[in-house]
């Protein structure tokens, strides 16, 4: 295969995985855009095979870690439940950032077989890319591996504040600066491996003073670093799939995180600086006695068929007890009684942006029965019922009133201001962010306590009496 077709070929899955993106963004075109994804991936890797491929054994060797990885990969992603996505898009990113500074490590030692010299007389300019691409793949890969530890409650979600750690981290980056000049002018590998080593301990610093709850921040933001350090690796092969790949996996990661941030209006910056979330549940404990009014599903159902409105306002709940089929079912009893239903989606309610979505078109739930915030909060005002499932912070309106709340600003669902809010969770305990949601003692609230999808089906059955 001549260069320039291996360059057409790359172009157009280049082309394929813009087309991608453009298919996921909405659920209508989702599937679609998978498809775009995957085709463009196959272009991607026949190509390599092809063209880049330099001998049988490679082609084997290749063609074996494609099977391996790719098995594991499909079981993997087969068995997980969707609730566990964060943490397991946190563990194959620390994949990403290790495969970076191994392919780093491989031009490094043989640079004659990636074309950009030979050892001890490197271009210049692949070592700059090499550093860079190995320095980002370290911090990845330490840093998605702590994401995944607090993530899935192997290590504590409270952010760890060491002392100094500004001081320390500014430390290391400056000596990570020094340390890629000292490579590009000396071609050693030992300045090589103190690269490695000082961003891998980087990658932890750097992550472990953030907590929890802005850790699906981090996930996205790691995801970005990961596309950068395979924007970067790809520059030193010479390999425009990978640096088209990588600058949109870079760019894509780097907007869902700004997307994250404005739904819980946290500044980038203050996340990355961390210790959110160490002061939880603080805010609660004011001494003051409150009363919570609870009710029953038959309650639930009587208030709801009378209602001419219903929102319907889903959370991390939802999908933790996989409710999304009884809330289809108990929609479609409530229209055919007549009642106008709708549902109302947070921007960061669930554990990534698009949580919802999923699963609501899961069960099949109409698309322009769906709102975003902005679109349907003025609506809440004129409904009857607010029937908010395992959602929490999402609603609190400590977040629009009380300025010393850690959420403050952070735009909600107003489902206080429906006639009812009917409040679905297990307990009276606290959300993601670990804030105690005041809505629970609002007259106009009536706690439903039990899981949300036993609750759900509860209120279908007692619409059918
Ligand atoms: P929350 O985490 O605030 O609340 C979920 C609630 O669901 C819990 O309070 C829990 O209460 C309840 N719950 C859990 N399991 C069940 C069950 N089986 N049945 C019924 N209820 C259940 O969720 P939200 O969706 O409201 O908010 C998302 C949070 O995640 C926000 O804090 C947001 O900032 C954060 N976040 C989200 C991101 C995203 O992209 N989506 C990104 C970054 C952060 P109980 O235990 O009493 O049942």
């Amino acid at each position: 295969m001549s260069a320039n077709l291996a360059s057409f070929l790359y172009l157009v899955s280049g082309v394929l995985f813009i087309m991608a993106l453009r298919g996921l963004s909405h659920p209508t075109t989702s599937r679609k855009g998978n498809l775009y994804g995957m085709a463009g991936m196959a272009i991607a890797i026949v190509t390599t095979l092809v063209y880049a491929t330099p001998s049988f054994n490679g082609f084997v060797l290749i063609v074996a870690g494609i099977a391996l990885g790719g098995g594991i990969g499909a079981v993997i992603a087969r068995r997980i439940a969707m609730t566990a996505m964060p943490q397991l898009v946190a563990a194959f990113h620390s994949l990403v950032g290790l495969a970076a500074v191994m392919v780093a490590a491989a031009a490094m030692y043989a640079p004659e077989s990636f074309g950009i010299g030979t050892v001890g007389a490197i271009h210049a300019q692949a070592l700059v890319e090499m550093s860079l691409g190995v320095a980002i793949g370290a911090i990845t890969f330490t840093g998605s591996i702590i994401a995944f530890l607090k993530l899935d409650g192997r290590m504590s979600g409270k952010p760890i504040l060491l002392p100094m750690r500004h001081i320390v981290n500014a430390g290391l980056a400056i000596a990570l600066v020094v340390l890629i000049v000292l490579l590009v002018t000396t071609q050693s590998t030992t300045v090589f491996w103190m690269i490695v080593a000082a961003s891998l301990v980087l990658g932890v610093l750097i992550i472990v003073p953030i907590g929890g709850a802005d850790m699906p921040v981090v996930v996205s933001m790691l995801n970005s670093y990961s596309g950068w350090a395979a924007a970067g690796i790809g520059f030193t092969l010479g390999n425009l799939a990978l640096i088209i790949t990588g600058a949109l996996v870079g760019s894509s990661g780097a907007i869902l995180s700004y997307i994250m941030c404005k739904g819980m209006n946290r500044s980038f910056i203050s996340v990355i600086l961390g210790g959110f979330g160490g002061e939880t549940a603080a805010a609660s404990d004011d001494g003051i006695e409150r009363t919570v009014k609870q009710g029953s599903a038959d309650d639930a159902a009587y208030l709801m068929a009378n209602a001419q409105k219903v929102i319907i306002v889903p959370g991390y709940g939802m999908a933790v007890a996989q409710a999304q089929h009884a809330v289809r079912e108990l929609a479609d009893k409530l229209k055919e009684a007549g009642v106008e239903v709708k549902y109302a989606i947070h921007p960061v309610a669930g554990r990534m942006p698009g949580h919802m979505n999923v699963l609501l078109a899961e069960a099949q739930v109409p698309y322009d029965e769906v709102f975003e915030l902005e679109d349907i909060n003025s609506e809440f005002a004129q409904a009857d019922v607010a029937y908010v499932i395992g959602a929490n912070d999402v609603t609190n309106p400590a977040a629009r009133d009380d300025k010393a709340s850690p959420i403050y600003g952070m735009p909600i669902l107003e489902v206080d201001k429906a006639r009812t809010c009917l409040f679905v969770k297990r307990s009276l305990g606290s959300g993601y962010a670990g804030i105690d949601n005041t809505l629970f003692y609002k007259d106009g609230t009536m706690m439903l306590l039990g899981d949300a999808k036993k609750m759900t089906d509860d209120i279908v059955k007692a619409m059918e009496h």
